[in-house]
C-alpha cells in the first residue's frame, strides 16, 4: 500500500460516513441537529414502540397482499385476520379499517415489500432478486433506498402502481413529502418500460382511504432534480458536521422524533414552541380554551348589542382591532330554481335544473375533462336536513324519498382533532408483540 493510498484512507475514516437517502431523512434533515445527533452520532430518538407499529402493519399488509395473489383472490378475510392476529392486538386494531375495504389486484401485483436503490447518479443498484433481468446493476454504493410495500405492474399499459400502508391517524396527500417521488423515480429507473406511476398511500386505519397521485416518465427529470436537492442537503450537513462547524437548528413537527426534545437539551429550547408547554398542559389548556372563549365572546357580543358600538383595542405596536359584527357576502349555487311556491319547471315539464344544465354544457363540450365533476357532492345537512323532518302530513311522503337517497349514499370518513371522553385510562404499557428494530424503514 502506498503512502498515498494510506492518506486516502485516513481521510475517509476521519469523515462521518453518508448513509443512503431513504424517507425518513426528509425529515431529519429539516433539522441539521436532529440528522446530527440521530443519524450521525446514533442517539436514540424517541417513539420505538410506534415504529415497531408501523412496521408490524406493513409486514401485515405485504404478507396479506402476497396470499391474495398466491390464492388468486381479491379478499381473504379469514386470512387477514390470521396476519393481523399474527402482528399483535394493537397492530390488529389498526388495520381495522382496511380490513373490509382493502382490495388486492392479484391479477397485476408484481411483488410485495420491493427493496429497491439508486446509485449517485441515478442508475438501478443493489438490484434485488425479484428485479433482477429487468435493468442492469451499476454496482456503485446505494445513494438512494426505499422499500415499496406492494408494486403493481400493468405491463398492457405501460403503467404502475405503488401501494404504500400508512398508520397515520390524519390522511395526508402523497406530494407533502418526496417518498411518492422518489418511489416513482425508483420504478421509472427499474422499468424502462413503465411510463405512468400512481403512487397511493393507503390509510389503514379507515375504510377506503386512499390519497394518490400520478407521474409520467415526462415528469422524471424534475423528480430526479427534487430528490438530488435532498441528498444535497444530506450531504451539507456532513460536510459542516466533519468540519466542525456550528449546527443549524430549525423547530419544527420533526422536533417530536428528535432526543434532544425528548431529554430537554434542545439548544433553543426556551424559543421552540414543541418545548415550552407538556402535553398533559397543552390538553389542559384546549378543553379550558374553547369554553372561556364561548362564554368571553358571549359577554363581548351583549355589551356590543347594548351599546351599539364595537370594542376597540390598540395593542403594543399601535394595532388596532374592533370586536363587532361583520358581515361578509359567500355563494351558494342552488340546484333549482326556486319560485313563490316551489320551484320552477321546463317546458317539458321536469325541473329547471340551471347548475346541472351548465356542467352537462361542459361535459358535451369537454368530454376528456370530466373527473372533478366525479367529486361533486352535496352536504349531508342540507340534504338529509329537510328529509329528516317528517312530522307533519305536508311531509311524511319525504321517508321514501329520504331511504331511497340514504342507500345511494357513498360513506365518507371524516378526521377531526378533538377531545373523546374515555371510561377509563389506556393501557400505556401495552408491548407489541413481535420485537420492533429500530430500523431504517420505520415509519415517520
Ligand atoms: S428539538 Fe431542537 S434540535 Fe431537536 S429537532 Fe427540534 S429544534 Fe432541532
Amino acid at each position: 500500500m502506498s503512502p498515498r493510498q494510506k492518506k486516502s484512507e485516513l481521510v475517509q475514516i476521519s469523515k462521518s460516513p453518508i448513509p443512503a437517502w431513504h424517507q425518513s431523512t426528509e425529515v431529519t434533515t429539516a433539522c441539521p441537529l436532529l440528522y446530527v445527533t440521530g443519524t450521525i452520532k446514533g442517539k436514540k430518538k424517541p417513539g420505538g414502540m410506534e415504529s415497531a407499529r408501523g412496521n408490524q402493519v406493513h409486514r401485515t399488509g405485504s404478507e396479506y397482499a402476497s396470499w391474495c395473489a398466491h390464492k388468486e383472490v381479491a379478499m381473504d378475510l379469514e386470512a387477514f385476520d390470521r396476519f393481523a392476529r399474527g402482528a399483535g392486538p394493537e397492530a390488529a386494531k389498526i388495520l381495522a379499517g382496511m380490513r373490509e375495504s382493502y382490495k388486492v389486484d392479484f391479477l397485476h401485483l408484481f411483488a410485495t415489500e420491493v427493496p429497491m436503490s439508486l446509485d449517485e447518479n441515478f442508475q438501478p443498484t443493489d438490484v434485488f432478486g425479484s428485479l433482477e433481468g429487468t435493468c442492469k446493476d451499476s454496482e456503485l454504493p446505494s445513494a438512494y433506498t426505499g422499500v415499496l410495500d406492494a408494486l403493481y405492474m400493468f405491463r398492457e399499459e405501460s403503467k404502475a402502481v405503488i401501494d404504500d400502508l400508512k398508520t397515520h391517524f390524519f390522511p395526508y396527500d402523497p406530494d407533502k413529502y418526496l417518498q411518492g417521488k422518489t418511489y416513482c423515480t425508483f420504478v421509472f429507473q427499474h422499468f424502462p418500460w413503465v411510463n405512468e406511476i400512481t403512487f397511493r398511500l393507503i390509510f389503514v386505519r379507515y375504510r377506503n382511504m386512499v390519497r394518490s397521485v400520478s407521474y409520467t416518465r415526462d415528469d422524471l427529470p424534475a423528480l430526479i432534480e427534487e430528490i438530488k436537492a435532498a441528498r444535497a442537503r444530506q450531504v451539507t450537513i456532513h460536510e459542516a458536521y466533519d468540519a466542525g462547524k456550528e449546527i443549524e437548528v430549525y423547530p419544527g413537527p420533526h422536533c417530536l422524533y428528535c432526543p434532544l426534545l425528548s431529554d430537554h437539551s434542545c439548544p433553543i429550547g426556551k424559543y421552540n414552541e414543541y418545548e415550552q408547554l407538556s402535553w398533559e398542559e397543552r390538553a389542559k389548556f384546549a378543553l379550558w380554551y374553547p369554553i372561556f372563549s364561548k362564554v368571553n365572546n358571549a359577554v363581548m357580543k351583549a355589551r356590543v348589542q347594548e351599546t351599539g358600538k364595537p370594542i376597540v383595542l390598540k395593542d403594543f405596536n399601535g394595532k388596532i382591532y374592533q370586536f363587532g359584527p361583520v358581515d361578509s357576502e359567500g355563494f351558494v349555487f342552488p340546484l333549482f330554481q326556486a319560485t313563490a311556491n316551489g320551484i320552477a319547471m321546463d317546458k317539458e315539464g321536469n325541473p329547471s335544473l340551471p347548475i346541472v344544465s351548465l356542467l352537462m354544457d361542459h361535459v358535451h363540450a369537454f368530454p376528456d375533462d370530466t373527473k372533478w365533476l366525479g367529486d361533486l357532492t352535496i352536504s349531508s345537512t342540507k340534504l338529509m336536513g329537510p328529509l329528516k323532518s317528517s312530522k307533519s302530513a305536508k311531509t311524511s311522503h319525504r321517508v321514501i324519498t329520504k331511504q331511497a337517497i340514504e342507500d345511494t349514499a357513498e360513506k365518507v370518513t371524516k378526521i377531526k382533532f378533538q377531545a373523546k371522553p374515555l371510561e377509563k385510562l389506556p393501557d400505556e404499557n401495552e408491548e407489541p408483540d413481535e420485537d420492533g428494530e429500530d430500523s431504517e424503514d420505520n415509519e415517520f
